[in-house]
């Protein structure tokens, strides 16, 4: 099954609400903290950098509640995230400490800390591109351990949500064969099941069907929901879909797609066997979505 499905945190919204509860609870002993940097993390070797409250306040004598995230409960341990603006003290501070993309780090961490370091890093990035209100321009500050951002201008005193971007992702068979597709800035060779964002407006199955259509120019039926995954790339939740497609034509109807086609399993196997077919990211619903049918 594709990453980051870890079902075991358990958010404790309800501690959002005190700020003097949350600090003292990140000061435990079995509390952990978790330094994120513009969507990067710190890591040693393969492993994510969890600091105590000890080990951060030894590097930021300040340690600023509006920095602070509680991500939640697991079992016996509180986590946290940090936002930093100054990594390098951190690095100085750790032998051989590094940041790194989540991207690259899934396949080697554990699935609690792969799921753990994507909801600390999709919150990082929410707050670094809501600085300001959107309704009156003046500055916002963090607040509800991170998961709120209220307006400082008390005439309009807006609060700000985490934003996620709904998109859908849809394996489109016909007959014995898929739809695989590339755009022309992805890595040679490289090909995916189509995807988009979803619309104001639209549901998720109707977004499947104005892509399969925008993209390829194809009418799909037997639109069944397949699963979902946050892909923090930056903001994303992606919803997986199968579809039949109603007729094989394929028109490319918009600049998106360098190349679309119907791959039979069989020729799967051979173009990947030879370098010419490189499929999706591991750990990503997209391949998830062709491997289910290949294997089907
Ligand atoms: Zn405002």
């Amino acid at each position: 099954m594709f990453a980051l499905q870890f079902d075991q945190l358990d958010r404790q919204a309800e501690l959002r609400i005190n700020p003097a509860q949350l600090r003292q609870i990140a000061q435990k002993a079995n509390s952990t903290i978790l330094p994120v940097h513009r969507q990067q993390l710190l890591t040693q070797g393969d492993s994510l950098l969890w600091l105590t409250w000890n080990e951060l306040s030894d590097v930021f004598e300040d340690v600023q509640d509006k920095h602070l995230i509680y991500l939640g409960q697991v079992g016996e341990q509180y986590y946290f995230s940090y936002r930093l603006t100054e990594p390098e003290y951190l690095i100085k501070q750790f032998q051989s400490v590094s940041l790194k993309g989540l991207r690259e780090l899934i396949p080697v961490l554990s699935e609690a800390d792969s799921f753990l370091a994507n909801v600390a890093i999709g919150i990082e990035h929410w707050h670094n591109t809501h600085q300001y209100c959107g309704f009156c321009g003046h500055a916002t500050y963090s607040t509800l351990a991170g998961f709120v951002r209220q307006c400082s201008n008390p005439e309009c005193a807006k609060e700000h949500y985490p934003r996620t971007d709904a998109a859908v992702i849809c394996a489109i068979t016909y007959q014995d064969k898929i739809l695989l597709v590339r755009q022309a800035q992805w890595p040679e060779n490289r090909y995916s099941v189509i995807a988009g964002f979803v619309e104001p407006g639209e549901s998720l199955e109707q977004a499947v069907a104005r892509e399969a259509n925008e993209e390829a120019g194809l009418t799909v039926t037997n639109i069944q929901y397949f699963g979902s995954q946050p892909w923090p790339f930056p903001q994303s939740l992606m919803t997986g879909f199968t579809a039949e497609a109603t007729h094989p034509s394929i028109e490319l109807k918009d600049d998106e797609l360098e190349h679309a086609s119907w791959f039979t399993r069989s020729q799967i196997n051979e173009l990947v066997d030879t370098g010419q077919l490189i499929l999706p990211y591991q750990y990503s619903i997209s391949r998830t979505l062709i491997e289910h049918w290949r294997n089907s």
